[in-house]
């Protein structure tokens, strides 16, 4: 019996055992080795505004798992590979002898380096416990600092202030959302935050965090400092890969994956924000930190685990936010210098449209417009579908080179949902939980 070792137990590791189960021809062994019991870090943001409760985060239960017949070590991290004698050890000195693994262990929050980020009172939003030691401190009228402007900030911003505290929003760089979106957009997205009663400061390097009565004191570089009782500090992740040392397995930023999710040993695998694999658009090796990619990438891992020749394409490199009723998106290779881009903006509405070009192809595109706008919502699915189906549109390009918001008809004519629908990463239509079959 085939002995499949899957560690990590978020999005990749999971959706790779189910996909496991559902192609495998023959029942095999599986093991999930595991630091945290499997949940979504996707759903975290509603579990802090209480629109779900903690059940809700998880993606399978201990039942679950039992019937899908996986052997598991839940609470134990993997802290060394063996890839030549194919052993795995974990942190209690158990030793797991695998005829093949997949490395799914993701990323980890990464805080500014300055004094007193330690301390009481300061916080990451990464994992569920993090998640519960903010909830378990923000109360209505509290003044929370998010130090960091980017993507996971604006994830649980919403959040924030629908329990009701007071924020204040902290950026290094000279604007927010600065691996999003472009300079037209930050500024867009900083108005509307201020419109709705967010403090935002811009160019504010903090250079010690205090404890000043219970509260904190941020003290910055330049300017006044910032008095709070809850800072978040969203300053960027890092993945997870000091375990791997010594294990042979080719790592740039992330572990070199080829189209099979495979690793540089053949009978290793790695998926999600650990691997590096290629980018749909550039076809450059990327990190995607984000939820599609664990999700795809798990499944083409777990198909040729199970023996299947399961290629990928890439993923599609996509951001999306919706701050105060304002959605905000970007997609592929949106900062792309050598791309012709045509933009558009409505500051009054505010709203934003910048397509980027190389060739006749949509390679990225920056969107931005009121959440209540049904056209903003339905651009945001064009856009994507555009960027991601790679359809020429030589005969569009010099309209929507004049009017970037009008981005339907060429959606429509290029016939972009009949190139996307017949699509599959498996090459048949995905399963839902409750049906994966256990073979016997
Ligand atoms: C608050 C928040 C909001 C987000 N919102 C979005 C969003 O809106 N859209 C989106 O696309 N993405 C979003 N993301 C990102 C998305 O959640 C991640 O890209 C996704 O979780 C990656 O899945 P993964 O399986 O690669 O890693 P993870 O989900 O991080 O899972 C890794 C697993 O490995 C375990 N592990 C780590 N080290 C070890 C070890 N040594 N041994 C054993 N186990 C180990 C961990 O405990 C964990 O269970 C969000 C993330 C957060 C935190």
């Amino acid at each position: 019996m085939t002995r499949h070792l899957v560690i990590g137990g978020g999005t990749a590791g999971m959706n790779a055992l189910r996909t496991i189960r559902e192609e495998e021809g023959e029942r095999s062994e599986i093991t999930l080795v595991s630091a945290e019991r499997p949940y979504s870090r996707m759903v975290l943001p509603y579990y802090l505004d209480r629109s779900i409760a903690e059940s809700h985060v998880f993606t399978a239960t201990a039942a679950v798992l039992a019937e899908w017949n996986v052997k598991t070590q839940l609470g134990r991290r993997a802290a060394a590979l063996d890839t030549r004698a194919g052993v795995c050890t974990l942190d209690d000195g158990t030793k797991l002898a695998y005829d093949d693994c997949l490395v799914a262990t993701g990323s980890s929050a990464v805080r500014a380096p300055v004094p007193g980020a330690d301390g009481r009172g300061v916080h990451s939003f990464w994992t569920l416990d993090e998640a519960r030691g903010v909830l378990a401190h923000i109360a209505p009228g509290s003044h929370v600092v998010l130090i960091g402007a980017g993507f996971i900030a604006f994830t649980i911003l919403n959040s924030i202030l629908a329990l009701g505290a007071r924020l204040t929003i902290v950026e290094i760089a000279p604007r927010i959302l600065p691996r999003m979106i472009d300079p037209t957009g930050a500024e867009l997205v900083e108005g509307w935050l201020r419109r709705h009663g967010v403090a935002v400061r811009t160019g504010a390097a903090v250079t010690r965090i205090e404890d000043r009565g219970g509260r904190r004191r941020l003290r910055f570089k330049g300017g006044r400092d910032i008095l709070c009782d809850v800072v978040i500090m969203a300053t960027g992740i890092k993945t997870n890969l000091e375990w791997l040392a010594g294990s042979g397995l080719r790592v740039n930023r992330g572990i070199v994956v080829d189209e099979r999710l495979r690793s540089s040993v053949a009978n290793v695998y790695a998926a999600g924000d650990v691997a590096e694999g290629r980018d749909l658009v550039t076809g450059e090796p990327a990190i995607h930190a984000i939820e599609p990619t664990a999700q795809e990438h798990g499944r083409v891992a777990g198909a040729n685990m199970a023996g299947r020749d399961a290629t990928y394409r890439g993923s599609l490199s996509m951001n999306i936010v919706e701050v105060c009723h304002l959605d905000v998106a970007s997609f592929g290779a949106w900062d792309d210098p050598g791309a012709e881009a045509f933009t558009a903006v409505r500051r009054e509405r505010p709203a934003y449209r910048k397509l980027l070009w190389r060739g006749d192809r949509l390679t990225g595109a920056l969107i931005l417009g009121r959440s209540s706008d049904v056209w903003t919502t339905n651009d945001i699915g064009m856009l994507k579908g555009l960027v991601q189906s790679g359809n020429s549109l030589a005969a569009w390009k010099e309209h929507l080179r004049g009017n970037p918001f009008d981005v339907k008809p060429a959606f429509i004519a290029s016939r972009t949902t009949a190139t996307l629908l017949p699509l599959t990463l498996l090459g048949r239509a995905s399963k839902a939980p409750g049906t994966t079959p256990v073979a016997v």
